[in-house]
Protein backbone atom coordinates (compact mmCIF):
# COMPACT_ATOMS: atom_id res chain seq x y z
CA UNK A 1 0.00 0.00 0.00
CA UNK A 2 1.19 3.58 -0.73
CA UNK A 3 0.15 6.70 0.66
CA UNK A 4 1.34 9.64 -0.41
CA UNK A 5 1.36 12.64 2.39
CA UNK A 6 1.43 16.07 1.65
CA UNK A 7 1.43 19.00 4.28
CA UNK A 8 0.32 22.07 4.12
CA UNK A 9 2.35 25.55 5.66
CA UNK A 10 0.84 25.81 8.44
CA UNK A 11 1.96 22.14 9.29
CA UNK A 12 5.51 23.17 8.60
CA UNK A 13 5.65 25.80 10.35
CA UNK A 14 8.09 25.52 13.30
CA UNK A 15 9.56 22.82 14.68
CA UNK A 16 6.99 21.56 17.09
CA UNK A 17 4.47 21.11 14.31
CA UNK A 18 7.54 19.30 12.14
CA UNK A 19 6.91 17.35 15.45
CA UNK A 20 3.80 16.40 14.64
CA UNK A 21 4.50 16.03 10.93
CA UNK A 22 7.10 13.47 11.98
CA UNK A 23 4.69 11.86 14.35
CA UNK A 24 2.07 11.05 11.79
CA UNK A 25 4.61 9.63 8.96
CA UNK A 26 6.11 7.47 11.43
CA UNK A 27 2.62 6.17 12.75
CA UNK A 28 2.06 4.46 8.99
CA UNK A 29 4.44 2.58 7.05
CA UNK A 30 2.89 3.02 3.86
CA UNK A 31 3.18 6.75 4.38
CA UNK A 32 6.32 6.69 1.78
CA UNK A 33 6.40 9.83 -0.35
CA UNK A 34 6.11 13.36 1.56
CA UNK A 35 5.52 16.47 -0.18
CA UNK A 36 5.99 19.07 1.82
CA UNK A 37 5.03 22.92 1.34
CA UNK A 38 7.56 25.76 2.44
CA UNK A 39 6.46 27.07 6.42
CA UNK A 40 3.45 29.21 6.85
CA UNK A 41 2.59 31.23 9.45
CA UNK A 42 3.45 30.48 13.00
CA UNK A 43 0.82 32.77 14.10
CA UNK A 44 -2.11 35.03 12.67
CA UNK A 45 0.36 37.86 12.82
CA UNK A 46 3.09 36.25 11.18
CA UNK A 47 4.34 36.23 7.58
CA UNK A 48 4.64 32.88 5.24
CA UNK A 49 8.37 32.21 4.06
CA UNK A 50 6.96 32.21 0.41
CA UNK A 51 5.87 35.52 1.06
CA UNK A 52 8.93 36.52 2.22
CA UNK A 53 11.02 35.30 -0.96
CA UNK A 54 8.69 37.34 -3.32
CA UNK A 55 9.55 40.17 -1.04
CA UNK A 56 13.59 39.55 -0.75
CA UNK A 57 13.36 38.55 -4.55
CA UNK A 58 11.94 42.51 -4.96
CA UNK A 59 14.55 43.37 -2.73
CA UNK A 60 17.09 41.45 -5.04
CA UNK A 61 15.63 43.20 -8.00
CA UNK A 62 16.49 46.42 -6.88
CA UNK A 63 18.76 48.81 -8.42
CA UNK A 64 21.29 48.68 -5.55
CA UNK A 65 20.31 45.60 -3.46
CA UNK A 66 21.87 46.54 -0.22
CA UNK A 67 21.24 46.23 3.37
CA UNK A 68 17.11 45.64 3.17
CA UNK A 69 17.81 42.52 0.81
CA UNK A 70 20.33 41.20 3.50
CA UNK A 71 18.06 41.47 6.38
CA UNK A 72 15.07 39.71 4.60
CA UNK A 73 17.78 37.34 3.18
CA UNK A 74 18.31 36.39 7.27
CA UNK A 75 15.14 36.75 8.23
CA UNK A 76 14.54 33.52 6.10
CA UNK A 77 17.50 31.79 6.49
CA UNK A 78 16.74 32.24 10.80
CA UNK A 79 13.24 30.72 10.39
CA UNK A 80 14.26 27.44 8.87
CA UNK A 81 17.83 27.73 11.11
CA UNK A 82 14.77 27.59 13.81
CA UNK A 83 13.12 24.59 12.77
CA UNK A 84 16.44 22.59 12.75
CA UNK A 85 17.95 23.84 15.26
CA UNK A 86 14.29 22.94 17.47
CA UNK A 87 14.33 19.31 15.65
CA UNK A 88 17.98 18.81 17.24
CA UNK A 89 19.14 18.08 13.56
CA UNK A 90 22.90 18.39 12.38
CA UNK A 91 22.61 20.31 9.05
CA UNK A 92 23.48 23.43 7.85
CA UNK A 93 21.47 25.76 5.44
CA UNK A 94 24.64 27.73 4.55
CA UNK A 95 25.86 26.57 1.21
CA UNK A 96 22.34 26.51 -0.28
CA UNK A 97 22.08 30.36 1.24
CA UNK A 98 24.81 31.37 -0.32
CA UNK A 99 23.36 29.98 -3.58
CA UNK A 100 20.68 31.40 -2.96
CA UNK A 101 21.97 34.62 -2.77
CA UNK A 102 23.84 34.50 -5.88
CA UNK A 103 21.02 33.46 -8.00
CA UNK A 104 18.91 36.10 -6.54
CA UNK A 105 21.13 38.90 -7.43
CA UNK A 106 21.68 37.44 -10.98
CA UNK A 107 17.77 37.51 -11.09
CA UNK A 108 17.10 33.77 -11.34
CA UNK A 109 13.15 34.82 -11.41
CA UNK A 110 10.77 35.23 -8.87
CA UNK A 111 9.24 31.56 -9.63
CA UNK A 112 12.97 30.36 -8.60
CA UNK A 113 12.78 32.84 -5.72
CA UNK A 114 9.42 31.36 -4.38
CA UNK A 115 10.64 27.64 -4.88
CA UNK A 116 13.06 28.13 -2.74
CA UNK A 117 10.61 28.06 0.39
CA UNK A 118 9.38 24.10 -0.28
CA UNK A 119 13.39 23.07 -1.57
CA UNK A 120 14.68 24.29 1.71
CA UNK A 121 11.58 22.55 3.53
CA UNK A 122 12.24 19.44 1.69
CA UNK A 123 15.56 19.02 2.48
CA UNK A 124 15.33 19.66 6.00
CA UNK A 125 11.81 16.71 5.99
CA UNK A 126 14.46 14.31 4.52
CA UNK A 127 17.14 14.63 6.94
CA UNK A 128 14.21 14.85 9.62
CA UNK A 129 12.75 11.53 8.41
CA UNK A 130 16.04 9.93 7.05
CA UNK A 131 14.16 9.69 3.44
CA UNK A 132 16.05 10.39 0.00
CA UNK A 133 15.40 14.19 -1.09
CA UNK A 134 14.26 14.36 -4.75
CA UNK A 135 14.08 18.09 -6.30
CA UNK A 136 11.45 18.46 -8.24
CA UNK A 137 13.17 20.55 -10.33
CA UNK A 138 14.32 16.95 -12.07
CA UNK A 139 10.75 15.18 -11.80
CA UNK A 140 8.09 18.35 -12.55
CA UNK A 141 7.89 19.42 -16.09
CA UNK A 142 6.88 22.36 -18.07
CA UNK A 143 6.87 22.85 -21.37
CA UNK A 144 8.44 25.66 -22.52
CA UNK A 145 4.96 27.87 -22.73
CA UNK A 146 4.74 27.37 -19.12
CA UNK A 147 2.16 24.91 -19.56
CA UNK A 148 1.97 21.93 -16.82
CA UNK A 149 3.47 18.71 -18.83
CA UNK A 150 1.51 15.87 -17.44
CA UNK A 151 2.52 12.57 -19.21
CA UNK A 152 6.22 13.61 -19.30
CA UNK A 153 6.14 14.19 -15.99
CA UNK A 154 4.40 11.08 -15.23
CA UNK A 155 6.67 9.40 -16.94
CA UNK A 156 10.05 10.74 -15.43
CA UNK A 157 8.43 10.99 -12.01
CA UNK A 158 7.22 7.32 -12.23
CA UNK A 159 10.56 5.95 -12.87
CA UNK A 160 12.03 7.86 -10.27
CA UNK A 161 10.21 6.97 -7.84
CA UNK A 162 10.09 3.55 -8.21
CA UNK A 163 14.02 3.60 -7.38
CA UNK A 164 12.98 4.91 -3.77
CA UNK A 165 11.13 3.57 -1.51
CA UNK A 166 10.91 6.78 0.68
CA UNK A 167 11.33 9.78 -0.59
CA UNK A 168 10.50 13.97 -0.08
CA UNK A 169 9.25 15.62 -3.46
CA UNK A 170 9.05 19.38 -2.42
CA UNK A 171 5.82 21.25 -3.30
CA UNK A 172 4.74 23.94 -5.78
CA UNK A 173 7.69 24.33 -8.55
CA UNK A 174 9.40 22.04 -11.22
CA UNK A 175 11.15 23.15 -13.88
CA UNK A 176 11.23 24.20 -17.95
CA UNK A 177 13.26 22.04 -20.33
CA UNK A 178 15.94 24.31 -20.04
CA UNK A 179 15.95 23.98 -16.20
CA UNK A 180 14.95 27.09 -15.06
CA UNK A 181 12.21 26.92 -12.32
CA UNK A 182 8.37 27.55 -12.50
CA UNK A 183 6.17 27.48 -10.39
CA UNK A 184 2.28 26.30 -10.00
CA UNK A 185 0.09 29.26 -8.50
CA UNK A 186 -0.22 30.09 -5.16
CA UNK A 187 -1.29 27.20 -3.01
CA UNK A 188 0.44 24.44 -5.86
CA UNK A 189 1.89 22.52 -3.27
CA UNK A 190 -1.78 20.42 -3.16
CA UNK A 191 -1.01 19.67 -7.02
CA UNK A 192 2.31 18.45 -6.22
CA UNK A 193 1.03 15.85 -3.97
CA UNK A 194 -1.58 15.10 -6.57
CA UNK A 195 0.48 14.89 -9.08
CA UNK A 196 3.15 12.11 -7.14
CA UNK A 197 0.07 10.48 -5.91
CA UNK A 198 -0.90 9.88 -9.81
CA UNK A 199 2.78 8.46 -10.22
CA UNK A 200 3.56 6.01 -7.64
CA UNK A 201 -0.64 5.00 -8.39
CA UNK A 202 -0.95 5.64 -4.75
CA UNK A 203 -3.93 3.84 -3.16
CA UNK A 204 -4.74 7.73 -1.08
CA UNK A 205 -3.49 10.59 -1.32
CA UNK A 206 -3.89 12.75 2.37
CA UNK A 207 -3.57 15.76 2.31
CA UNK A 208 -2.65 17.71 6.01
CA UNK A 209 -3.82 20.85 6.81
CA UNK A 210 -4.81 22.86 10.09
CA UNK A 211 -8.90 22.59 9.85
CA UNK A 212 -10.30 18.66 10.37
CA UNK A 213 -11.73 18.21 6.41
CA UNK A 214 -13.60 20.12 4.08
CA UNK A 215 -16.67 21.94 5.92
CA UNK A 216 -19.84 22.17 5.07
CA UNK A 217 -19.87 25.94 5.18
CA UNK A 218 -17.59 28.64 5.72
CA UNK A 219 -16.07 29.35 9.14
CA UNK A 220 -16.04 32.71 9.31
CA UNK A 221 -19.62 33.19 8.61
CA UNK A 222 -20.88 29.65 10.83
CA UNK A 223 -19.41 29.01 13.87
CA UNK A 224 -17.53 25.61 14.20
CA UNK A 225 -19.39 24.08 10.91
CA UNK A 226 -19.22 20.35 10.54
CA UNK A 227 -16.87 18.79 8.34
CA UNK A 228 -18.11 16.87 5.23
CA UNK A 229 -16.99 12.96 5.42
CA UNK A 230 -17.49 12.03 2.18
CA UNK A 231 -17.55 14.30 -1.02
CA UNK A 232 -17.11 13.70 -5.17
CA UNK A 233 -15.17 15.51 -7.19
CA UNK A 234 -17.46 17.35 -8.93
CA UNK A 235 -19.50 18.39 -5.59
CA UNK A 236 -15.99 19.42 -4.60
CA UNK A 237 -15.07 21.25 -7.25
CA UNK A 238 -18.74 23.59 -7.38
CA UNK A 239 -17.86 23.91 -4.44
CA UNK A 240 -14.52 25.20 -4.62
CA UNK A 241 -15.86 27.36 -7.88
CA UNK A 242 -17.98 29.03 -5.19
CA UNK A 243 -15.45 29.92 -2.95
CA UNK A 244 -14.50 27.16 -0.97
CA UNK A 245 -11.02 26.97 -0.25
CA UNK A 246 -9.49 23.81 1.07
CA UNK A 247 -7.27 22.44 -2.01
CA UNK A 248 -6.24 24.09 -4.77
CA UNK A 249 -8.83 23.19 -7.75
CA UNK A 250 -6.41 21.94 -10.02
CA UNK A 251 -5.24 18.91 -7.56
CA UNK A 252 -7.98 17.14 -8.39
CA UNK A 253 -7.11 16.04 -11.84
CA UNK A 254 -4.22 14.12 -11.69
CA UNK A 255 -5.76 11.59 -9.06
CA UNK A 256 -8.85 11.65 -10.79
CA UNK A 257 -7.45 10.32 -13.64
CA UNK A 258 -6.05 7.28 -11.86
CA UNK A 259 -9.26 6.86 -9.65
CA UNK A 260 -7.01 7.93 -6.12
CA UNK A 261 -9.19 9.42 -3.48
CA UNK A 262 -7.56 11.95 -1.46
CA UNK A 263 -8.42 12.30 2.30
CA UNK A 264 -8.01 15.79 3.97
CA UNK A 265 -6.92 15.54 7.87
CA UNK A 266 -5.61 17.78 10.30
CA UNK A 267 -1.87 17.70 11.27
CA UNK A 268 -3.23 19.05 14.73
CA UNK A 269 -5.82 16.64 15.25
CA UNK A 270 -4.60 13.81 13.79
CA UNK A 271 -7.00 11.39 14.94
CA UNK A 272 -10.07 12.84 12.95
CA UNK A 273 -11.28 11.05 9.93
CA UNK A 274 -11.12 14.11 8.31
CA UNK A 275 -12.79 14.29 4.51
CA UNK A 276 -12.59 11.88 1.79
CA UNK A 277 -13.03 13.38 -1.55
CA UNK A 278 -14.03 10.59 -4.18
CA UNK A 279 -14.74 9.70 -7.33
CA UNK A 280 -18.32 8.29 -6.81
CA UNK A 281 -19.49 6.95 -3.98
CA UNK A 282 -23.01 4.76 -2.67
CA UNK A 283 -22.41 6.57 0.70
CA UNK A 284 -24.97 9.19 1.56
CA UNK A 285 -23.79 12.53 2.63
CA UNK A 286 -25.10 12.47 6.53
CA UNK A 287 -27.49 15.76 5.56
CA UNK A 288 -29.35 16.00 1.76
CA UNK A 289 -26.90 19.32 1.29
CA UNK A 290 -23.08 17.84 1.46
CA UNK A 291 -21.89 21.83 1.33
CA UNK A 292 -23.04 25.36 0.74
CA UNK A 293 -20.42 28.45 -0.73
CA UNK A 294 -20.76 31.42 -2.52
CA UNK A 295 -19.21 34.54 -3.43
CA UNK A 296 -19.99 38.33 -3.16
CA UNK A 297 -19.55 41.05 -5.96
CA UNK A 298 -22.08 40.17 -9.20
CA UNK A 299 -24.21 42.30 -11.28
CA UNK A 300 -27.24 41.11 -13.36
CA UNK A 301 -27.91 42.91 -16.44
CA UNK A 302 -31.58 41.79 -17.10
CA UNK A 303 -32.54 42.27 -20.50
CA UNK A 304 -36.35 42.24 -21.87
CA UNK A 305 -37.75 42.21 -25.10
CA UNK A 306 -41.45 41.48 -26.20
CA UNK A 307 -41.85 37.98 -27.75
CA UNK A 308 -37.85 37.34 -26.93
CA UNK A 309 -39.17 33.42 -26.55
CA UNK A 310 -40.01 33.26 -30.03
CA UNK A 311 -36.78 34.93 -31.62
CA UNK A 312 -34.45 32.11 -32.70
CA UNK A 313 -30.85 33.13 -31.78
CA UNK A 314 -31.63 36.13 -29.78
CA UNK A 315 -29.83 34.15 -26.50
CA UNK A 316 -25.98 34.02 -29.05
CA UNK A 317 -26.78 37.70 -29.64
CA UNK A 318 -26.82 39.14 -26.02
CA UNK A 319 -24.00 36.62 -25.36
CA UNK A 320 -21.99 37.73 -28.12
CA UNK A 321 -21.96 41.25 -26.88
CA UNK A 322 -20.53 39.88 -24.00
CA UNK A 323 -17.86 37.60 -25.72
CA UNK A 324 -16.49 40.36 -27.62
CA UNK A 325 -15.57 42.83 -24.62
CA UNK A 326 -14.03 39.42 -23.09
CA UNK A 327 -15.90 38.72 -19.84
CA UNK A 328 -17.02 35.67 -18.73
CA UNK A 329 -20.73 35.21 -17.63
CA UNK A 330 -21.27 33.05 -14.46
CA UNK A 331 -25.43 32.12 -14.63
CA UNK A 332 -27.99 32.97 -17.36
CA UNK A 333 -31.26 32.60 -15.80
CA UNK A 334 -33.95 33.44 -18.76
CA UNK A 335 -37.89 34.41 -17.99
CA UNK A 336 -40.35 34.29 -20.92
CA UNK A 337 -39.32 37.48 -22.43
CA UNK A 338 -36.59 37.97 -20.66
CA UNK A 339 -33.32 36.79 -19.95
CA UNK A 340 -30.68 37.86 -16.88
CA UNK A 341 -26.62 37.68 -17.02
CA UNK A 342 -24.92 37.24 -14.63
CA UNK A 343 -21.21 38.47 -14.33
CA UNK A 344 -18.49 39.43 -11.84
CA UNK A 345 -19.05 43.06 -11.13
CA UNK A 346 -15.26 44.47 -10.97
CA UNK A 347 -14.86 42.63 -14.32
CA UNK A 348 -18.18 44.20 -15.70
CA UNK A 349 -17.43 47.42 -14.18
CA UNK A 350 -14.94 48.73 -16.81
CA UNK A 351 -16.88 47.81 -19.75
CA UNK A 352 -20.38 47.99 -18.57
CA UNK A 353 -21.39 51.06 -21.36
CA UNK A 354 -19.65 48.80 -24.05
CA UNK A 355 -21.41 45.67 -23.28
CA UNK A 356 -25.01 47.38 -23.08
CA UNK A 357 -24.21 49.19 -26.49
CA UNK A 358 -23.62 45.71 -27.77
CA UNK A 359 -26.38 44.13 -26.79
CA UNK A 360 -28.87 47.08 -28.16
CA UNK A 361 -27.32 46.92 -31.28
CA UNK A 362 -26.67 43.13 -31.88
CA UNK A 363 -30.26 42.29 -30.07
CA UNK A 364 -32.33 45.08 -30.05
CA UNK A 365 -34.17 44.91 -26.26
CA UNK A 366 -37.03 46.55 -25.20
CA UNK A 367 -35.34 47.10 -22.05
CA UNK A 368 -31.58 46.77 -20.50
CA UNK A 369 -32.06 47.12 -16.38
CA UNK A 370 -28.49 46.76 -14.52
CA UNK A 371 -28.76 45.18 -10.55
CA UNK A 372 -25.27 45.21 -8.84
CA UNK A 373 -24.26 43.91 -5.26
CA UNK A 374 -25.38 40.71 -5.61
CA UNK A 375 -24.32 37.68 -4.29
CA UNK A 376 -24.79 34.10 -5.66
CA UNK A 377 -25.17 31.61 -3.11
CA UNK A 378 -24.62 27.42 -4.02
CA UNK A 379 -26.12 24.45 -2.09
CA UNK A 380 -24.29 21.29 -3.73
CA UNK A 381 -25.41 17.74 -2.82
CA UNK A 382 -25.46 14.58 -4.77
CA UNK A 383 -28.19 13.71 -2.39
CA UNK A 384 -30.74 16.62 -4.27
CA UNK A 385 -31.34 14.19 -6.82
CA UNK A 386 -33.12 11.48 -4.75
CA UNK A 387 -34.54 14.03 -2.07
CA UNK A 388 -37.62 15.76 -2.83
CA UNK A 389 -38.32 19.09 -1.08
CA UNK A 390 -34.80 20.39 -1.54
CA UNK A 391 -35.97 23.18 -3.25
CA UNK A 392 -38.72 23.82 -0.76
CA UNK A 393 -36.92 24.01 2.83
CA UNK A 394 -34.02 26.32 1.33
CA UNK A 395 -36.90 28.91 0.17
CA UNK A 396 -38.59 28.72 3.09
CA UNK A 397 -35.79 28.93 5.32
CA UNK A 398 -34.74 32.10 2.96
CA UNK A 399 -37.83 33.58 3.67
CA UNK A 400 -37.95 32.44 7.56
CA UNK A 401 -34.96 34.85 7.39
CA UNK A 402 -36.19 37.90 5.69
CA UNK A 403 -33.94 37.40 2.59
CA UNK A 404 -35.31 38.22 -0.56
CA UNK A 405 -34.40 35.67 -3.60
CA UNK A 406 -33.55 37.73 -6.18
CA UNK A 407 -32.33 34.63 -8.70
CA UNK A 408 -32.38 30.98 -8.41
CA UNK A 409 -30.67 28.55 -10.67
CA UNK A 410 -30.75 24.29 -10.75
CA UNK A 411 -28.50 22.67 -13.00
CA UNK A 412 -29.90 19.49 -15.03
CA UNK A 413 -27.39 17.69 -13.48
CA UNK A 414 -29.58 18.34 -9.61
CA UNK A 415 -26.38 18.67 -7.96
CA UNK A 416 -26.81 21.88 -7.26
CA UNK A 417 -29.20 24.86 -6.19
CA UNK A 418 -27.68 28.59 -7.16
CA UNK A 419 -29.15 31.48 -5.27
CA UNK A 420 -28.94 35.59 -5.79
CA UNK A 421 -29.22 37.47 -3.02
CA UNK A 422 -28.27 41.05 -2.36
CA UNK A 423 -24.25 41.06 -0.59
CA UNK A 424 -25.93 42.28 2.22
CA UNK A 425 -28.41 39.47 2.82
CA UNK A 426 -25.15 36.97 1.89
CA UNK A 427 -24.07 36.05 5.55
CA UNK A 428 -27.68 35.47 7.02
CA UNK A 429 -28.80 33.44 3.88
CA UNK A 430 -26.11 31.06 4.20
CA UNK A 431 -26.68 30.54 7.85
CA UNK A 432 -30.47 30.30 7.33
CA UNK A 433 -29.85 27.29 5.27
CA UNK A 434 -26.86 25.91 7.09
CA UNK A 435 -29.65 26.18 9.78
CA UNK A 436 -32.30 24.27 8.58
CA UNK A 437 -29.86 20.97 6.77
CA UNK A 438 -27.56 20.51 9.29
CA UNK A 439 -28.71 21.85 12.75
CA UNK A 440 -32.42 21.83 12.45
CA UNK A 441 -31.92 17.97 10.01
CA UNK A 442 -35.52 18.48 8.88
N1 LIG B 1 4.10 27.88 -0.51
C1 LIG B 1 3.26 28.12 -1.63
C2 LIG B 1 2.23 29.18 -1.28
O1 LIG B 1 2.28 29.77 -0.23
C3 LIG B 1 2.63 26.88 -2.15
C4 LIG B 1 1.85 26.09 -1.16
O2 LIG B 1 1.95 26.30 0.04
O3 LIG B 1 1.11 25.20 -1.58
O4 LIG B 1 1.38 29.46 -2.08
Amino acid sequence: MIKVVKFGGSSLASAEQFTKVGNIIRDDINRRYVVPSAPGKRDAKDTKVTDMLYKCYELASAKEPGEKFIAQLEAIEDRYQQIIDGLGLKLSLAEEFKTIKENFLANAGSDYAASRGEYLNGIIMAKYLGYTFIDSAEVIKFTENGDFDSELTNQILSAKLKEHEKAVIPGFYGSYPDGKIKTFSRGGSDITGSIVARACKADVYENWTDVSGFLIADPRIIKNPEAIDTITYKELRELSYMGATVLHEDAIFPVRREGIPINIRNTNAPKDKGTWIVESTCQKSKYTITGIAGKKGFCSINIEKDMMNSEIGFGRKVLQAFEDAGISFEHMPSGIDTMTIFAHQDEFMDKEQQVVSAIHRLADPDIIEIESDLALIAVVGRGMKSTRGTAGRIFSALAHANVNVKMIDQGSSELNIIIGVANEDFETAIEAIYNIFVLARI
